[in-house]
């Protein structure tokens, strides 16, 4: 029987008032398992407004106290993770394992929040003028949005809120309609982890609820992450609206094999970053540029492991699972079928498989092709799917050429055995984060995940320190207490001597 999925506000579900649901669907099976609620504006403004109210008090609330109740959260995070797993698997389609992975990285950021303490603190110079000291510290914004997409439902709100609280922000999260109830679970977790009324919000909805998040003025900052349109779209928007904003886009993820890199390594590494999470990652390795004469060899090796892997039901044992809706399948299978009419070889063919899982399921296996060229559209479009492209080249200075043309730099990885020209690839790569020999080159929370060019707009990435500096503020304050010899009037600029 499909259940509603509500909204969030005040530490308890708002129903909200638009009347209008969306269909959430089970990609295993094809069966509609709930239906989340669409914010109206007015549902928007409700939810906005417990973060407003919320704000001076966990601003003003202490740093131990906030961080004692981050604390609490990681730790019943940590004890009940199988239960958040469940439930990315039945809404997203990924398989255990992969759920649990994301939610391990995920609270590797809570784990990092836990010091906020420690990130916040500012300087002081002492006598910086005579008598003068001047000192620095940031502050926390306001009410911020998070805007999230369907593939990680757990694991990007969690690159930001953890952060965004510690540092004394409150949160509206809107996750993606696709997969609404882990944001929820997460939202219960905080109440339990005693996380004050309106410090932790969640709106559920699409376009409307963005576009309120956007431009309400009492929202201070925005962090997005979803497709490119979308994401240059919610950077024009917001900034336009005066809000600090981090907006993090799409990505076409290449990954050059040199011929002296150790093959077998590769091409594990090929199938792992290519067909883990059904190719549904921001990270996920698109194309292979396969360097000189390893290529026969690098595509055999690579064709074998993907015929090895089992589709199926994310919940039984399998290594890959559905895609997350059937429009999205039919896409992806559309850009195979155009690859083929195009001229490129498929080695082996996803549209042919035998999943273990409900025929109403939204499957399609792993599938390598061969022989793509630039001007193909399954090299030219995103296809977050699970879709291999081999693109092969004779030297490294074309396979660098392709990486820098393309409109993405999220991340790229080169296998070699050669230390100097791994080093020439990290420096002249235009990709926001590289990998040697390292296929999903995802950084670890105390460093920022952000791409380069199409895949980012703003300044700041996720996470890290930069994640504590797109949360905070900087105020700067001179002080100087009565001092007889400084007393009187002087309109000249002030000097420090
Ligand atoms: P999406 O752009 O369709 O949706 C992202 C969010 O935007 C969702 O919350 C959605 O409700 C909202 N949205 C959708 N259409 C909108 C519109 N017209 N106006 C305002 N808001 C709108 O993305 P998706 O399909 O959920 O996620 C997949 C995409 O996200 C891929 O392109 C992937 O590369 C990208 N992604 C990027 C990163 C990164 O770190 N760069 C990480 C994960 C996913």
């Amino acid at each position: 029987m499909p259940h509603t999925i509500a909204h969030w506000a005040d530490n308890k579900p708002y129903p909200g008032s638009s009347g209008n649901t969306a269909p959430v669907t089970n990609p295993a099976t094809g069966a509609i398992t709930g239906h989340v609620a669409l914010a109206g504006v007015p549902d928007a403004r409700h939810v906005i407004g417990a973060a407003t109210a919320a704000f001076p008090g966990w601003r003003d609330t202490s740093l131990a106290k906030r961080t004692a109740i981050l604390f609490r959260f990681r730790e019943l995070l940590n004890e009940r993770k199988e239960e958040l797993a469940a439930i990315i698997t039945a809404e997203h389609g990924k398989v255990r394992s992969d759920a649990l992975g994301e939610i391990s990285r995920g609270q590797e950021v809570a784990e990092f929040a836990c010091g906020i303490a420690h990130l916040l603190k500012g300087g002081l110079s002492e006598n910086a003028s005579t008598s003068v000291d001047v000192s620095s510290l940031r502050q926390p914004l306001g009410p911020v949005a998070i805007i999230s997409p369907f593939n990680f439902p757990a694991m990007v709100p969690m690159w930001f809120f953890p952060i965004a609280i510690a540092g004394g922000n409150t949160v509206v999260l809107k996750p993606s309609e696709k997969d609404p109830s882990a944001s929820l679970w997460l939202a219960k977790l905080w109440a339990e982890a005693g996380l004050p009324d309106g410090v932790f919000n969640v709106l559920q909805g699409d376009k409307d609820a963005v576009d309120e998040l956007l431009t309400n003025p009492d929202v201070k900052a925005v962090s997005f992450v979803g497709s490119t349109p979308i994401a240059r779209y919610v950077y024009g928007t917001a900034t336009a609206h005066g809000k600090r904003v981090q907006a993090l886009g799409g990505a076409k993820n290449h990954a050059v094999i040199l011929p002296d890199a150790d093959l077998d390594l590769a091409a594990d590494s090929m199938v792992n970053a290519g067909f883990g999470s059904a190719g549904e990652r921001c990270m996920a390795i698109s194309v292979v540029v396969a360097v000189g004469s390893i290529a026969d060899d690098l595509v055999a090796r690579i064709a074998d492991r993907a015929r090895r892997l089992k589709t199926g039901d994310g919940t039984r044992d399998a290594d890959m699972g559905p895609l997350v809706t059937r429009a999205h399948r039919d896409k992806v299978r559309g850009y195979v079928d155009q690859a083929e009419r195009d001229g490129a070889k498929v080695v082996v063919d996803g549209r042919q498989v035998e999943p273990d899982g409900d025929a109403g399921g939204f499957w399609l296996g792993p599938t390598l092709i061969d022989n793509v060229r630039t001007d193909m559209s399954c090299y030219t479009n995103e296809i977050f799917g699970p879709v291999l492209s081999v693109v092969r080249v004779e030297t490294y200075d074309e396979a660098l050429a392709l990486i820098n043309a393309n409109p993405y730099g999220n991340g790229t990885a080169i296998f070699t055995s050669d230390g100097g020209a791994a080093r020439k690839f990290q420096n002249e790569v235009e990709v926001g984060m590289v990998g040697i020999n390292v296929p999903i080159p995802v950084p670890v929370a105390y460093y920022s995940f952000g791409g380069w060019k199409s895949s980012l707009f703003g300044d700041t990435h996720a996470h890290g320190a930069e994640g504590v500096h797109f949360f905070t503020r900087a105020k700067v304050i001179t002080t100087r207490w009565a001092d007889p010899s400084h007393a009187g009037v002087n309109l000249g600029f002030p000097r420090n001597d």
